[in-house]
């Protein structure tokens, strides 16, 4: 693999005194699909946490791009993004949502990426930009919140389950536009879900957590 964009030494999450997670190694490469399969309970969501710059270890380093995190976790938090199974989104418009993140980033044309966004994910910029949150359904809630995160071109994209409660449709759509990101932009994809048979079908490389330990890499 050429030089890893995230790579675990030695990592534990202890919470409550409880190893929930230890990890010997582990390194994600640029572009690179992993699939995390195990139990509920297994650690899968604890992982994406701190894959995603959201949680800290309690023990072992983390690094990005060569730099352990805990030097600079400012700037790597940005570069990672976590959609899971409920998303939460402003209370505000769909655009509101997908400009959020580009407005923070001081970025031009944004009306133009939003609607690139709204139809990367299958959503009508026409009918969707100015819907309120509480307009969507679950799916097109998901949409947008996918949406919201690969307008800003992620190098990481980390989902927990994110397909577990949606329509055919939406699930679909989510599989494809993620995808469509790992293809345009060579965001690693990092996919926690009980789905084996689309794991299989679309990972690099699936990891499978038992007690929060590896126990098979397929
Ligand atoms: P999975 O996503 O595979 O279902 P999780 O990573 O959510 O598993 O949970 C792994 C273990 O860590 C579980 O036993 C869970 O109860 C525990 N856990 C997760 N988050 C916390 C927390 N914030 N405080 C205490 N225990 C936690
Ligand atoms: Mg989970």
């Amino acid at each position: 693999m050429s030089s890893p964009i995230i790579k675990l030494d030695n990592v534990q999450q202890v919470f409550s005194n409880r190893t929930v997670l230890s990890i010997e190694t582990l390194e994600l490469g640029e572009g690179e699909i992993v699939g995390l399969a195990g139990p509920n309970g297994s650690g899968k969501s604890t992982l994406l946490k701190l894959l995603a710059f959201i949680d800290s270890p309690t023990s072992g380093v983390i690094e990005f791009c060569g730099i352990p995190t805990s030097n600079k976790p400012g700037a790597v938090h940005r570069q990672a993004t976590l959609l899971v199974q409920e998303p939460y989104l402003l209370k505000r418009t769909v655009y509101a949502n997908i400009a959020y993140g580009l407005r923070v980033r001081k970025k031009n044309d944004i009306s133009t990426k939003v609607h690139n966004a709204l139809v990367e994910v299958g959503l009508d910029p026409n009918s969707f930009s100015q819907r309120q949150w509480f307009e969507l359904s679950g799916g097109e809630a998901q949409r947008v919140a996918l949406a919201a995160r690969l307008v800003l071109k992620p190098k990481v994209l980390l989902m927990d389950e994110p397909t577990a409660s949606l329509d055919t449709k939406s699930a679909q759509l989510i599989r494809t536009a993620a995808l469509n990101a790992r293809d345009q932009y060579g965001t690693s994809l990092v996919i926690a879900s009980h789905d084996l048979p689309w794991l299989g079908e679309v990972s690099d490389r699936t990891i499978h957590l038992e007690h929060g330990k590896i126990v098979e890499i397929t």
